[in-house]
């Protein structure tokens, strides 16, 4: 052998142009299950079963096409569980002249792997990941000088750029950029809900190897019926039932959530995409060739899906590499209160929450709503600690890599960045909620009351909120009507409102 390649658990990507060229005698490929990776926040199971079976099926698939691959199990006598250590031992076996890598998305691999190339004698390389739309540093040159970086901007160019959904005079089809305000529907049961697509995968061997090797997890798993796609003939299948089943009401209902319901008509597709099973670009035009055939799906629907594949998908990755390492030191607000205990458990009285988190626990995802306004706005208007809030992000959701996380987390869902990724705080009473889900019937609290016993915590953790924050948001244009309520509202009723959110802090492992 003269060249190693390193392929990493986010990016089994067949397609790639490693896999395209010929004569690879004296190539050897290695994939690896190591303990940091394992252990750097508490995963939830399918997280970490998910992502084995996948590379395991991956590196099958190389072997079957006639690739020299050398797989690292977790278990393997000779697994030093370290990316370092393997690699070192590999070229020394195997008489290695060169080490190359594709581009690590997360800057902590990054940052080692840069390292550990630098610490070598022999050549090396690293290449692109070939599945982004935008290079790591896109999105920084985009928004050159700007205080905020606008999605509906760069959304905008990246359509042109690709020529999706454009007619031919430059002007988007439908003579639209965005049908946002078409998209707000709550769910009344008006048309019925396709069933999620599960893949029915057997995983006995990697679950059980993860519980006998103790490596540290939480969560639910049907071992025997995994429900997540782990190799490309799945994810293709999974996005053929997308299109299928949930294109047709996707915008519509994409801010709707209903206890009846775990998905609606959500795609399910970032776990596939984000191992890179998928790429953005042939999501977005199998979509649009798909609508051209279906024309009966209405427009707002498939332009709704195309900007978060190539909008807020290519965005996020931007302003994280644009932002990295010192988002992660983010807490514009300087909070720093801990999670309740039943976010771990979803034990609460309160109706959104237990579903918002048990679904979690469930199944390792739960959609765009639940998560920026269910547990994000909870966590945001408690105050606690964005790293907590991270930890529990990056672990629950199968989906959870730390360039896409984070970005929501920290910036959208918690204004740790004070105001880079979104114009305002994600913060709402239970007004929003009731709006926009039927999770407050049947709640044990009232979503109309705010400073009764029974009263909806979300009501006077709002105004807590604000007026903790006052000098910091008072001034936004976005929130002065926040405030102009607040000034309003008589003395004894603030009083009220502050008592009752601080009652709430108090006891707040007991909602
Ligand atoms: P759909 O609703 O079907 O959307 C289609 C695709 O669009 C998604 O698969 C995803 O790739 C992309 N997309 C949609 N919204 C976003 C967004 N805001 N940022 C980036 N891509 C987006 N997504 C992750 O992939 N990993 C995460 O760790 C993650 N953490 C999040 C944390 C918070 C607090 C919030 C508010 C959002 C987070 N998201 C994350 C974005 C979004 O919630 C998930 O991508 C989505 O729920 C995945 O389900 P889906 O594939 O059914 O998405
Ligand atoms: Fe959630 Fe409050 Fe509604 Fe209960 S009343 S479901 S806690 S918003």
């Amino acid at each position: 052998m003269k060249i190693l390649r390193l392929i990493l658990g986010d990016q089994l990507n067949i397609e790639h142009p490693w896999f395209q060229e010929k004569h690879q005698e004296d190539v050897l490929y290695t994939l690896m299950e190591v303990r940091p990776e394992q252990e750097y926040v508490k995963h939830h199971i399918q997280k970490i079963v998910g992502f084995f079976e996948a590379m395991r099926q991956f590196s099958v698939e190389l072997s079957n096409r006639g690739f020299n691959t050398h797989y690292f199990k977790y278990d393997a006598a000779n697994n030093q569980h370290s990316f370092e250590a393997n690699l070192t031992q590999l070229i020394a076996e195997n008489g290695i002249e060169k080490f190359e890598y594709q581009l690590p998305d997360e800057h902590r691999l990054d940052a080692l792997l840069s390292d550990f190339s630098a610490s070598l004698s022999i050549e090396t390389n690293a290449v692109d990941t070939f599945h982004f739309l935008t290079s790591r540093e896109y999105i920084q040159e985009f928004f050159t000088g700007k205080k905020t970086y606008l999605l509906e901007s760069f959304y905008r160019h990246m359509r042109k750029k690709y020529n999706l959904m454009m007619e031919a005079n430059g002007d988007p089809l439908g003579g639209k950029w965005n049908f946002d305000h078409q998209n707000r529907a709550k769910y009344k049961g008006e048309v019925p809900l396709p069933p999620p697509y599960k893949a029915q995968n057997n995983v006995s061997d990697v679950y059980k190897m993860v519980v006998a090797e103790k490596i540290p997890h939480f969560g639910e798993i049907e071992e025997e019926e995994f429900s997540w796609p782990v190799n490309r003939t799945q994810a293709l299948e999974h996005l053929r039932y997308f299109l299928e089943n949930g294109l047709c009401y996707f915008g519509t209902y994409e801010d709707a959530m209903t206890k009846e319901h775990e998905t609606l008509f959500h795609s399910r597709l970032s776990f596939a995409m984000n191992i890179k099973l998928l790429s953005p670009l042939e999501i977005a035009e199998s979509t649009i060739h798909y609508w051209q055939k279906h024309h009966e799906i209405p427009i707002q629907n498939v332009e709704g899906f195309i900007r978060q594949i190539i909008g807020w998908r290519e965005y996020m990755r931007g302003v994280y590499w644009a932002q990295m390492p010192g988002y992660e030191e983010k807490n514009y607000f300087e909070h720093h209160e801990n999670l309740p205990n039943w976010f771990w458990t979803g034990n609460t009285k309160m109706n959104c929450l237990k579903h918002a988190i048990n679904g979690s626990l469930r199944n390792a995802w739960a959609h765009h709503m639940q998560r920026l306004m269910i547990t994000g706005n909870f966590a945001l208007l408690l105050g606690v600690s964005p790293e907590e809030v991270d930890t529990w992000y990056l672990g629950i959701y199968i989906d959870a890599i730390q360039w896409v996380e984070i970005t929501n987390t920290r910036g959208m869902s918690q204004f740790a960045d004070g105001g880079l990724v979104a114009t305002k705080p994600y913060a709402s009473t239970a007004n929003y909620i009731h709006k926009m889900s039927d999770y407050c019937s049947g709640c044990h609290y009232k979503h109309t009351l705010k400073v009764e016993k029974n009263s909806c915590p979300f009501n006077s953790l709002y105004w807590d909120f604000f007026c903790r924050h006052e000098e910091k948001l008072s001034n936004n244009p976005r929130i002065g009507m926040a405030y102009r309520t607040w000034y309003k509202m008589d003395e004894s009723q603030r009083e009220k409102l502050l008592l009752r959110a601080a009652y709430i802090k108090e006891h707040v492992n007991d909602l």
